[in-house]
């Protein structure tokens, strides 16, 4: 690529500076590539990108109904089987201060990230035999053009909400990690401010997890109690991310916010 091309890019004012320092670089999904100068200068084609952004806006603002319906359930059902949401196994973090490689890794929203991270392994491994029966049903019925089912768009949904939970599944711990040693970090570094950007993405990120476990619970109703687990972690997981940094929700992120 060259420099001319490039100098010229950055000078245009379409582009939002910044904007790609706080997403989740998914930009298949992202609703803002036609203001990204990385998206530009990347190899990537999706058509035309103004018509891409609408359709990836709808798509996320329809998972952030699910979220929200999603945590009224769990708060329902947690009350109901006695499940208490807040508890997040509560060790010191403050054992070694001189190593923040150390503090970060065992910080409580850290080791529950990489939990997280472990329990979608798990389910997924154990989840193979699941997924090929599903297919199976949805292409049976898609055969038989039965009119009380709507195969294809299940299977989308299920596809979805699949694809939401493996791109964030390490992403929460790494952001999560970033915030808790940008935390630190800022107390050495005076102009070191990242840790709230951080904790915003990852918090953004559980939020559509939780509303990605919420498609597959209703789908794949077998699995229905480890789901429920999955969803219990990662709401204490939520919880206690925004107890331990509290203005990341209102943290302004370039472009998106
Ligand atoms: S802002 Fe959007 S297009 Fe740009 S790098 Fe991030 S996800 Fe990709």
């Amino acid at each position: 690529m060259d420099k001319e091309y490039i100098k010229k890019l950055a000078e245009d004012t379409r582009f939002i500076p910044g904007i790609y320092n706080y997403c989740d670089r998914w930009c298949e999904r992202c609703p803002l590539t036609s203001r990204c100068m990385n998206f530009a200068l990347s190899e990537e084609k999706f058509g035309d990108p103004q018509t891409h952004d609408i359709d990836n806006e709808a798509f996320w603002q329809k998972l952030h109904e699910v979220f929200q319906s999603t945590l009224e359930m769990l708060k329902e059902t947690a009350q109901e089987i006695g499940i208490d949401i807040d508890s997040l196994d509560d060790k010191d973090d403050s054992d070694d201060e001189n190593n923040i490689d150390n503090i970060t890794e065992n910080h409580q929203c850290c080791r529950a990230a990489k939990a997280y991270y472990q329990m979608v392994k798990s389910w997924f491994d154990s989840a193979d035999d699941l997924f090929t029966e599903k297919a199976d049903e949805l292409g049976l019925q898609a055969q038989l053009e039965l009119l009380s089912c709507e195969p294809k768009a299940e299977a989308l949904e299920l596809k979805d909400a699949v694809d939401i939970i493996r791109w964030y599944q390490f992403f929460i711990y790494i952001k999560l990690k970033r915030a808790v040693s940008g935390t630190l970090r800022e107390t050495i570094e005076e102009d070191f401010k990242d840790s709230n950007g951080s904790a915003k993405v990852a918090l953004i990120a559980i939020d559509r997890s939780i509303a990605a476990w919420s498609q597959l619970r209703n789908t794949l109703t077998e699995r229905d109690d480890d789901i429920l687990d999955i969803l219990v972690h990662l709401d204490r997981l939520r919880r206690k991310t925004e107890l331990t940094f509290p203005s990341a929700r209102a943290f302004i992120r370039p472009g998106f916010d």
